[in-house]
């Protein structure tokens, strides 16, 4: 049976790590919208100006631009077998979106869950502050809790790692009342639906991923 992974927890919760493990572990593509839309900033795009104001203001960007850019890539035939979707949906709005997608796509039923990383929130804003991103390769690390091993390069490719626009102290803060306001109401969206497992996101990579695995299978 195809399986469909959503994952929900504020910014820099951990998740972009561990559904990145999760993807290649079931080889499922890993759908990522921050990267997708700083993927269409980037190239440049009518969406990517569109978006670029947003991220910018840590807003949430357009509700149709967004469903746009997900109906697109879960059509894709590599989603056949399942998918991983971090970063969608964001809201109750696009979480009834993304229901409407997957039943326009799946011929057969599908087994759907949402996971909540669930962390001290205390911690969160120096995780955002000291992460670095290899803009080649995706790989996150934390200048404290997982540094690179040469200063300011990729372990993985070698590339020159960047401080993604959006994670200074006062854009972050705006993602954080943006989460708590549009995002964190999903929590209760997916429990009353039955769908929701939470996971318990404090503690180092691998402690996290033995949990995320147990949480999966259970
Ligand atoms: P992230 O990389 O997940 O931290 O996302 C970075 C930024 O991209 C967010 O602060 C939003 O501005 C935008 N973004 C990412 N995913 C979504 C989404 N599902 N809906 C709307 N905006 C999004």
């Amino acid at each position: 049976m195809k399986k469909e992974f959503i994952f929900l927890g504020p910014p820099a919760c951990g998740k972009g790590t561990q559904t990145g493990k999760l993807a290649q572990y079931l080889n499922f593509p890993h759908i990522d919208t921050g990267s997708l839309l700083r993927a269409e900033i980037k190239n440049g795009t009518p969406d990517g100006v569109i978006a670029k104001s947003f991220i910018d203001k840590g807003q949430l960007v357009p509700v149709d631009l967004v469903a746009n850019i997900i109906k697109n890539r879960l059509s894709l035939p590599d989603c056949e077998n399942g998918y991983i979707l971090d970063g969608y949906p964001r809201s109750v709005e696009q979480a009834d979106k993304l229901e409407e997608i997957n039943k326009s796509i799946d011929k057969t039923p599908a087994k759907f869950m949402a996971i909540y990383f669930d962390l001290d929130a205390d911690i969160l804003l120096s995780r955002i502050v000291n992460r670095r991103l290899c803009p080649v390769c995706g790989e996150i690390y934390n200048l404290k809790f997982h540094p690179p091993k040469v200063d300011g390069i990729c372990d993985k490719c070698a590339n020159v790692l960047i401080q993604r626009k959006d994670d200074n102290e006062e854009t972050a803060k705006a993602r954080f009342d943006t989460y708590f306001r549009e995002t964190a109401p999903l929590i209760e969206y997916y429990k009353n639906k039955n769908l929701l497992k939470t996971l318990d996101a404090n503690g180092d990579i691998n402690e996290v991923w033995e949990r995320l695995l147990k949480t999966i299978n259970d």
